[in-house]
């Protein structure tokens, strides 16, 4: 079992895809940060084999939409006094706005200075589909 026990207040980030964990790690400009953080490489997992896990010792905002296009299979645990108060299960966000960025010439945003909003369009691929043009985009262009 996960041990949260050097976690006091904070976000257990759970089940990231094994090497996948420095990623997000940077992403969230962790090796700067002014308190605790547990950062786990390779380690085992029942159902994953192996799997990066993050603990970080503050209650920081996370933007769950980038995470979940990172890595859909993350599961987020929010401590409170040293215990699970809250698992999110994170998964592909419906719709992204400026994360993905269309590369059709043609389109729109290329010209206009309008927001990038791309749908969900298959999530067993996981593709995205741009909102003016219907671009498709994979998410795997963003990590
Ligand atoms: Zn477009």
């Amino acid at each position: 079992m996960l041990n949260v026990d050097q976690i006091r207040n904070g976000i257990v980030i759970d089940h990231i895809k094994a090497g996948q964990g420095i990623r997000i790690f940077n992403w969230l400009g962790l090796g700067r940060a002014p308190y605790n953080v547990a950062f786990v490489v390779n380690a085992s997992s029942g159902r994953m084999g192996r799997k990066d896990i993050i603990k970080i010792d503050n209650e920081i905002e996370i933007n769950f939409d980038i995470l979940g296009l990172i890595d859909p299979n993350i599961t987020v645990n929010i401590i409170e006094n040293e215990g699970i108060t809250e698992k999110i299960k994170l998964q592909l966000p419906e719709r992204v706005e400026d994360i993905l960025v269309c590369k059709n010439p043609r389109c729109i945003t290329s010209t206009e200075k309008i927001p990038h909003i791309f749908h969900l369009y298959d999530r067993g691929r996981e593709t995205y589909r741009c909102e003016y043009c219907d671009e498709v985009r994979s998410a795997a262009d963003f990590r």
